[in-house]
């Protein structure tokens, strides 16, 4: 008989070694498995677990042990305060993402009229376009990938959220399936080059999410702001994440093809820049 103390006395010790958060892996994991929250398994530590319990548990372990991302063992991760169902179809949420929602929601806030279109290229989980469909709940949402297996876990998440009525997914290369300009683009693109990724991201992640192409990963985002001249409506805004590299080059592009407008680069909590900011 093995018990709640036991397993994650094992587990932790299992991890140690490849991660970083060996102790909260193994609690988030188990808490996962037996279905409690992560504070009951102090209180019912002297529980045992039942054979299959164990089994499942070990099966995550030997996962994590490879440095799998615990979002995609559990199948879902909190972003915004809401909660997405995930999986190695699509990129993890990251916590610095969250800056986008803000600036388009402060921008949205100042604003005379409530927003009414809006589009998210690179979708993915549907992470930002279902955050802000929730939160601006006057505006249609076009939410575009290339990736058709990413847009079904976006469908997903459209579904549990109660938005999918007002979330058009459409597949495609950047903006080029949006049927009409909109008042508000955001993204987060691939931005990344490959080979200086994470090892750990580069081997679990999916690579159509991280690799920007040319110019250092700035192909794909320079593409993004050069189609939103013609798609973003006069007094739109954009707003889209970069790379910490990507700030000058992103600051330069992005005044030349608005010159008309306000145009800043954003810093995430760790003072790295982070989004692009246009607003027309
Ligand atoms: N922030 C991610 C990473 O560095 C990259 C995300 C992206 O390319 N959009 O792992």
């Amino acid at each position: 008989m093995t018990t709640i103390r036991e397993a994650l006395q094992h587990a932790t010790a299992q991890l140690e070694a490849t991660s970083p958060s060996a102790r909260l892996d193994a609690e988030v994991l188990l808490s996962h498995v037996l279905n409690i929250p992560r504070a009951r398994l102090l209180a019912d530590s002297h529980r045992s677990l039942a054979a299959r319990e164990l089994n499942t548990y070990e099966q995550l372990i030997a996962r994590r042990e490879a440095l799998e991302p615990v979002a995609y063992l559990v199948g879902h991760k909190e972003f915004y305060g809401f909660d997405f169902l995930l999986d190695r179809r699509v990129l993890v949420p990251r916590p610095e993402t969250e800056l986008v929602v803000e600036r388009a929601l402060e921008w949205a806030r100042r604003r005379a009229s409530p927003v009414r279109t809006l589009a998210d290229i690179g979708t993915g989980s549907g992470c930002l376009a279902i955050t802000l469909a929730l939160l601006l709940p006057t505006a249609t949402v076009y939410a575009i990938d290339l990736s058709p297996a990413a847009l079904e876990v976006a469908r997903l998440n459209a579904v549990r959220h109660k938005v999918d009525q007002r979330i058009m997914l459409l597949q495609g290369a950047g903006s080029q399936p949006l049927p009409q300009a909109v008042e508000l683009i955001v993204a987060n693109p691939p931005y990344t080059v490959l080979v200086e990724v994470d090892e750990n991201v580069r081997r679990w992640e999916p690579h159509l999410a991280l690799d920007g192409g040319a110019e250092r990963g700035f192909a794909i985002p320079a593409q993004i702001m050069g189609e939103a001249q013609r798609r973003l409506l006069p007094g739109g805004a954009l707003f889209m994440e970069i790379g910490a590299w990507q700030g000058q080059q992103a600051l330069s592009a992005a005044q030349r093809l608005f010159p008309q407008a306000r145009v800043t680069i954003d810093q995430d909590l760790a003072g790295l820049d982070r989004v692009v900011a246009i607003e027309s």
